[in-house]
């Protein structure tokens, strides 16, 4: 059995970092949310899901749900710290990665002696590291190792044929696999076709009279759980930056302009360490009533200066006066391409000088 790759997703991110650093809130149900009225869950902890609390669902909803529910406002730089040792980690032990998300990745197996003890130690030690339980599906081809990377979540670890996915899911329904969306399901549905394994028992020309010669084969081939195998590595970073929403929304200038230095900060040392630099400095803000705006600048030079990067930033800021209280606060440097470009223009040119 070939075992080509892995889907490796953490179990509910934002709230698994908000438990690491309060662990006295562990075994309660923690939600992470915005405090606004159109607040939605971003990730509810499995003690909150039992009261079918979901990602996506407004907060208000959540709370009548499961009134108990513990709310914490997101930390995006907090995850992405997170994230990023989770990533270095799964690189430290996989040569191709593919990294979708803060919270997931297609890992390559296909050159690995024993891919599932291999996964196994890489799980364990993703654990011992950050704190952070992953869940694993193990399979022949994407579509088979993300669904089964889904199916014993939390802390799953799930190995399958594209055979034993169609036996295991011949009674779930069509939306289980990503791909068939609601709309699709939907026209199936009017089809009577409710599951799999009534998807895959269809005569494949009546799914191309009904959904087209493009999509009518894709569907057909989605139900026998076929699929790439492709992972893709070469990714090309164009931007990079950091925010926060803050835990009480800003009025104060001042206090502002200290929050966005603090961010620039970090935003240069991650600049820094990859030696990336770019020309377009920018800053997010989003209002306490959700009013969100980006302004940008491009300088002459590429820059992971923080002196340079806070002086742009912070004319922006004031160029932009904010009106009304903060509740967020961003800043990034895109226009890496372009700088990579420039720099090997000028070691071409140095090449021909010398
Ligand atoms: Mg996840």
């Amino acid at each position: 059995m070939e075992l080509a790759l892995a889907h490796l997703d953490l179990d509910a991110f934002f709230a698994s970092v908000e438990l690491k650093r309060r662990p006295e809130l562990r075994g309660l149900p923690v939600i992470v949310a915005g405090s606004g009225p159109r607040a939605v869950v971003t990730t509810a902890s499995y003690e909150a899901r039992v009261f079918g609390v979901g990602s996506a669902m407004s907060a208000a909803e959540a709370l009548r749900r499961c009134p108990d529910a513990v709310v914490i406002a997101p930390d995006s730089a907090a995850y992405r710290e997170t994230s990023a040792q989770v990533m270095a980690i799964i690189r430290d032990h996989i040569a191709r990665v593919e990294q979708l998300g803060l919270d997931e990745a297609f890992l390559d197996l296909s050159d690995l002696h024993s891919p599932r003890s291999a996964m196994r130690r890489l799980v364990a030690e993703i654990f011992a590291q950050t704190g952070m339980r992953a869940s694993v599906g193990i399979g022949p081809n994407r579509l088979v190792a993300k669904v089964a990377s889904d199916a014993e979540k939390p802390n799953g670890f799930v190995v399958m044929t594209a055979q034993q996915a169609r036996d295991r899911f011949a009674d779930s329904p069509v939306t289980l696999v990503p791909g068939i969306g609601g709309k699709t399901s939907e026209r199936l549905g009017l089809m009577g076709i409710e599951t799999l394994g009534q998807l895959r028992e269809v005569e494949p020309e009546a799914l191309s009279i009904r959904f087209g010669p493009r999509q009518g084969p894709i569907l057909a081939s989605l139900a026998m759980f076929e699929g790439s195998a492709d992972i893709t590595t070469d990714r090309i970073a164009v931007s990079e930056s950091r925010e926060t929403t803050f835990d009480v929304d800003i009025a104060s200038g001042p206090a502002l302009e200290m929050e966005l230095a603090s961010l620039v900060t970090e935003l240069s040392a991650a600049l820094n360490k990859h030696d990336r630099r770019g020309r377009t400095i920018r800053i997010k803000v989003r209002l306490d009533d959700w009013t969100t705006i980006t302004r940008s600048r491009t300088i002459d030079a590429a820059t992971n200066d923080p002196a340079t990067i806070t002086d742009v930033a912070l004319q922006l800021l004031r160029d932009y006066r904010p009106q009304r209280p903060v509740r967020l606060l961003g800043v990034g440097v895109a226009g890496f391409a372009d700088a990579e470009r420039q720099q090997q223009l000028e070691l071409d040119l140095g090449e021909v000088a010398a």
